[in-house]
Formats: C-alpha cells, sequence, structure tokens
C-alpha cells in the first residue's frame, strides 16, 4: 500500500476536515435566529393586542367602559377596558385623525391617560434587521457554491494540512535505504525532541532543510519519518498551493502558515514542490511583482523572521535545486541539503521487502530477483509495482501474490517509465559501469588524486553514473599535480570504454569539456604550461545582464592563440596518454571492478579497497 496523501481514505486522526463542519455550524446558527426572530415577531407587544375600529373605542369611551389608555406617537391607542376578562379586555386602535378633544373627553370620563413612544426594542430591530441578514447569507452561499471549493472566506488561510506526529506513525523503518539522508534528518530529530538541550549549549539548528532528489525517491516519505521519529505536529504544504490566480493570497498563506508553525512548536513544517513558489525572481515574463514572487518574498521574511529556538523546522523537497532563488539558499534559510538518491539494487530490495510484508506473498517471490531485474525504478515506481502485482493476483482469483505477478507488474511499470524517461537496458548499465569504474580506478593509482568516496551506476538526473571523491584540500588553491591528475581521471571514462569496446558513447562529452576546461585555465589563467610562461591570457568578464557564462576578451595574436591551443591540446594528450597506461596496466581489475559494480550498482571506498586488498591511499598509491 502507498502512503500517499491524495489517494489515501481518510484516517481517524488524519487531516482535519475543517471548513465542511464549520458551514454546517452557521447553518444551524442561522436556522435558530431564523426561528427566534420569527417568534419574536409574533410576540411583540403591538402586534400582539386585538385592534378595534377608532369607532367602536369611541363607543366604549361613550358608555364609560375605558379604565385606561396609553397613546403611541399620537397615532395609536393602547387601552383597557372594564370589568372584561382575558384578551377582550386589552384593545389597540389608530387614531385616523387629529382628535382635538379626545383629552378633554378622556379626562371627563376619568380615564387614566398614558403616553408613550415607539417601543423601539432591541428584539424588534433584530426582526427588521433579519431580511437584510438573511439576504447577505444568501450571497454569500451563492459566492462559495461559485468558487466550488467551501474556501471563499478563507483565501489566505494556508490550507497546510496538519498532522499529529503519533497519527501518521511513519517512522524512519518504514523508509528504506537512504542511510545518508537519515543521518542528516537524526539531527533534527534529536532537536525537535529535545530543544532546549541544544539550545542550552548554544547550538545552531539548521532553520530549514532542503529534501532534493528525483520524483518518487521517498522525500515526501522522509519528512513524515522526521515527524514521526520525533512525535511533533507535521504541516504538510504544497508548493503550488501557495499560488492562486488572486495577488497577495500566496503571501498571507505562507505568513498563517508559519503563524500555525509558531503556536504549534515545537512542529515540522513541510514546503513540498518548494520549486513552485522558490523559482529565481524575475525569470519570468512580464517582469517585476508577479505573485508568485511577493509570496516568494514573503517566505523569506518569515524564515529571516525567526529563530530555531521557537523549536520550528522547515522542510522543504525539490527535484530542481537548479532553479531555485538562490536568496532561499542562503545561511539561515533553507542552509542545508541534503541528498534523496535513487535506490541502488540492495536498496531496491529493501524498499520491495517493506511493501511486500503489507500483502501476502507466495513462496516463490524472491525479491533480490525482482531488484535485480528492476534498475532505474524509484521508490515510488517500487511500491507502485507491489500494488499492481496485488491487483494482478486478486483478478486471477489468487490468495496470495506469486513471483508471476511481480514480473507482469514491473514489465507494466517498466513500460510507463520507458514512455516517459529513464530505463536502462543491460547492454547501457554495462557500459556505464566501465566507464564509471574506469574513472574509479585512477582515484587508487594517482598520487595527487583525492580519495575516491564512493562510485555509482545509479542514475542521477542525467548523469548515468558518478564517482564522486572527498576532497582534501581547499578548493580554492590547487596544486599543478592535483589538477593534472583531475585531468586524467576525467579521461578515465573514455579509456575505460575505449580499452573495453574500442570505441567510446556520447557519455563522454561531459568528462571531454571538464578536462578542457581545465587544461585551458592551466595554460591561460595559472601560467601553468611551460610553452607559454607565467602569463596570464585574455581577460575574463563577467557580464551580469547577459547571463551566467563568462566572455573572454581576445588580447592576444593569431599566433599566440595558436600556441595556447597547442599547449591545450598538450596538457590533455598527456593525461590521456596517462589515463590509458594506468588502466591498461590494470585491465584485469577494471574489470572485476565493472563487474561488482553491476552487481551492487554503489560501491564505497572501503569496498573498493577491500576488493583489490588496497591498505589505504598511500599505500595502493603506485
Ligand atoms: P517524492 O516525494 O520524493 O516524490 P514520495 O515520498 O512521495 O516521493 O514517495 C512515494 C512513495 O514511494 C512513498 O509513499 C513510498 O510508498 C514509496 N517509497 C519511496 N521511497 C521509499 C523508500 N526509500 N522506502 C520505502 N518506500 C519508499
Ligand atoms: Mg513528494
Ligand atoms: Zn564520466
Amino acid at each position: 500500500m502507498q502512503f500517499d496523501d491524495k489517494n489515501s481514505p481518510k484516517r481517524p486522526g488524519g487531516p482535519e476536515s475543517g471548513p465542511p463542519r464549520g458551514a454546517r455550524l452557521s447553518l444551524i446558527v442561522f436556522a435558530g435566529l431564523l426561528m427566534a426572530s420569527v417568534a419574536l415577531f409574533l410576540m411583540d407587544g403591538t402586534a400582539s393586542l386585538p385592534s378595534i375600529p377608532y369607532s367602536t373605542f369611541l363607543a366604549h369611551l361613550e358608555e364609560g367602559n375605558v379604565d385606561s389608555v396609553r397613546i403611541v406617537d399620537q397615532r395609536v391607542i393602547q387601552g383597557t377596558l372594564k370589568g372584561r376578562a382575558g384578551d377582550s379586555q386589552q384593545f389597540s386602535t389608530l387614531i385616523p385623525y387629529q382628535d382635538d378633544g379626545l383629552l378633554d373627553d378622556l379626562a371627563a370620563r376619568g380615564v387614566k391617560v398614558e403616553g408613550a413612544v415607539a417601543d423601539v426594542s432591541p428584539l424588534r430591530l433584530l426582526a427588521e434587521l433579519f431580511p437584510w441578514v438573511f439576504g447577505f447569507f444568501l450571497i454569500w452561499m451563492i459566492f462559495r457554491q461559485m468558487q466550488g471549493n467551501n474556501k471563499a472566506f478563507s483565501f489566505g488561510k494556508s490550507r497546510a494540512k496538519r498532522y499529529q506526529g503519533s497519527d501518521t506513525k511513519i517512522t524512519f523503518a518504514d523508509v528504506a535505504g537512504q542511510k545518508e539522508a537519515k543521518y542528516e534528518l537524526l539531527e533534527v530529530v534529536d532537536y525537535l525532541k529535545n530543544p532546549q538541550k541544544f539550545v542550552k549549549m548554544g547550538a545552531r539548528i539548521p532553520k530549514g532543510v532542503l529534501l532534493v532528489g528525483m520524483p518518487g525517491t521517498g522525500k515526501t516519505l522522509l519528512a513524515k519519518a522526521v515527524a514521526g521519529e520525533a512525535g511533533v505536529p507535521f504541516f504538510h504544504m504544497s508548493g503550488s498551493d501557495f499560488v492562486e490566480m488572486f495577488v497577495g493570497v500566496g503571501a498571507s498563506r505562507v505568513r498563517d502558515l508559519f503563524e500555525q508553525g509558531r503556536k504549534s512548536a515545537p512542529c515540522i513544517l513541510f514546503i513540498d514542490e518548494l520549486d513552485a513558489v522558490g523559482r529565481t525572481r524575475g525569470a519570468g515574463y512580464g517582469g517585476g511583482h508577479d505573485e508568485r514572487e511577493q509570496t516568494l518574498n514573503q517566505m523569506l521574511v518569515e524564515m529571516d523572521g525567526f529563530d530555531t529556538k521557537d523549536g520550528v523546522i522547515i522542510l522543504a523537497a525539490t527535484n530542481r535545486p537548479d532553479v531555485l532563488d538562490p536568496a532561499l539558499l542562503r545561511p539561515g534559510r533553507f542552509d542545508r541539503q541534503v541528498i534523496v538518491a535513487m535506490p541502488d539494487i540492495q536498496e531496491r530490495e529493501d524498499i520491495l521487502k517493506i511493501h511486500m510484508a503489507k500483502v501476502p506473498t507466495a513462496a516463490d517471490v524472491d525479491a533480490q530477483r525482482l531488484a535485480r531485474a528492476t534498475p532505474g525504478m524509484s521508490g515510488a515506481d517500487l511500491a507502485n509495482m507491489v500494488n499492481e502485482a496485488t491487483l494482478f493476483a486478486v483478478r486471477r482469483g489468487l490468495e496470495s501474490v506469486e513471483m508471476l505477478d511481480f514480473e507482469e507488474a514491473r514489465d507494466k511499470i517498466l513500460m510507463g517509465i520507458a514512455r516517459t524517461s529513464l530505463v536502462i537496458s543491460e547492454e547501457e548499465k554495462k557500459a556505464t559501469a566501465y566507464h564509471e569504474a574506469g574513472h574509479a580506478l585512477l582515484h587508487y593509482y594517482l598520487q595527487h588524486a583525492d580519495p575516491l568516496h564512493k562510485v555509482t551506476i545509479v542514475p542521477r538526473g542525467r548523469a548515468l553514473g558518478l564517482a564522486f571523491s572527498l576532497p582534501e584540500r581547499d578548493s580554492y588553491s590547487k596544486v599543478r599535480g592535483w589538477i593534472r591528475d583531475r585531468i586524467v581521471i576525467a579521461y578515465g571514462g573514455y579509456a575505460a570504454e575505449t580499452i573495453v569496446y574500442g570505441e567510446t558513447t556520447t557519455g563522454t562529452a561531459q568528462d571531454l569539456r571538464q578536462a578542457t576546461d581545465l587544461a585551458r585555465k592551466m595554460a591561460c589563467e595559472w601560467g601553468m604550461a611551460e610553452e607559454l610562461g607565467p602569463v596570464a591570457y585574455g581577460q575574463e568578464e563577467e557580464p551580469i545582464f547577459i547571463g551566467k557564462e563568462i566572455a573572454r576578451h581576445k588580447d592576444y595574436s593569431e599566433d599566440t592563440a595558436m600556441r595556447i591551443d597547442r599547449a591545450v591540446v598538450g596538457i590533455l594528450n598527456e593525461a590521456k596518454k596517462k589515463a590509458f597506461d594506468v588502466l591498461t596496466e590494470h585491465r584485469d581489475q577494471l574489470v572485476s571492478l565493472a563487474e561488482e559494480l553491476i552487481r551492487k550498482e554503489t560501491l564505497l571506498d572501503d569496498d573498493i579497497k577491500a576488493l583489490f586488498g588496497f591498505k589505504d591511499p598511500e599505500a595502493a598509491q603506485a
């Protein structure tokens, strides 16, 4: 089963159903008011006295039947008759004309006379106001209908879904793999559990943590797990929820969300799909102050405006960190990024096991084999696959889900993925493994190279694989040997593909660009090419308005240009030769490293050292 707040049925204690309940309440209040005012109207004194013609009143007066009168506004006479019982004792009559003799007549008959003004009781007022109130209410209802979502008067509210930490019961145990992300988030959990401890020590806790990863890698799941682990409330809002067609609504929703957060601290505010609001400002058409920019500005203001001491942590998720406004990533805002990676083969197996545990599976189901057969699938794809398999099994009338169902589900989902983007064929996977193994192995045979951190053939963004190193030195002052080795490593993929296949793929484009850039800088900026001498060639310019690309002013002769080109090609050829030499010499290791990569998909420095018996960097380097 998938935990997906869009599809899951309402659980008790899940998102609160606010607006509908409010509407019902106001309807009840309204009906009560209606009845009360009708009753008041009927009870109203003037209306309830039996009315008699003026002539009858005069006749009563003549006969001496009138005991007392009350003249209201010189228009109405309310009176009491002598010697009668009950209702007929009271009467009221309208004075049809200005009768000057009336008072004398009344006095002559010994009638008690009292003057009065019309009774403006609050009740009466209510009864008269009622039709107006009713009218406004009707208009409001119509407006709500037109909105179609019961939210006419809550535009500015945040609409965040609130989960109590204990309701979701999602913990880190529900998230397979993602060891690094969990490790980073553990600090946040510790802090939320006991903010005082951290505040006392003066520790600075990140205000905002940005989860970065491709769709379906479990970013939302991780955020929920943080709330579940810490046992604090969790406000979930998607970036697109802030964006409405009315200007100012988004900003006011941001304000409201942070307000809610402050009230419920310690808690987590989770903004999913941050890129919907957080895109670089001024990038859209029409420029200036559009609604989204206003919303983003408000978010920046709110993030600056509170302290981590308040116990509110802001998590956000995005799969497009590249389009985010740089202001969002500055210290004091989302100053920590957590990479949520695509699962490797072992992680896929773990994810499958988590989701398989929720359905009855037959004995022949082999999670490991399925993990091997699902390269390129995200956690969401795998969860979906288990669900599809269950549906197949139900359709076949089975009691438990069999391997066959899983295989069918996999094919169905792979077809879906193939249509959208990345599906990796066995052949591609193998080529990527050799390519990355080439980069990785060079780290162990070059004197000045940074130690390798890990190598993976799990795709990230557009790259099919990656070999990461851990820089040991400050990256701004590189010594020449380090840069030369960096260029050699860039040729590792190219060399490995050539050695094994005799030709190269388009996967080398990025590497060649990187190598060329470095070589050109060595020659033109850093004076590292002997034949050119310690001269900086070309003036650098950073045009502010044109873009981020650096334009280079040519301030040297054609002859010098040719010498520069020759020097650059020289550096590159030398590096390429070195890469070929090392990898040819250790071809057997290249092959076994690639094969291990195909099996495991991700290898850490320690795994590789164990594989080849390398002791530590120095010992391994020839
Ligand atoms: P994202 O927010 O990164 O797009 P989600 O968190 O919405 O991805 O993941 C969608 C679903 O995929 C989750 O609800 C869960 O069922 C499944 N899933 C993704 N990653 C994992 C994982 N590491 N472990 C277990 N399930 C996962
Ligand atoms: Mg998500
Ligand atoms: Zn490469």
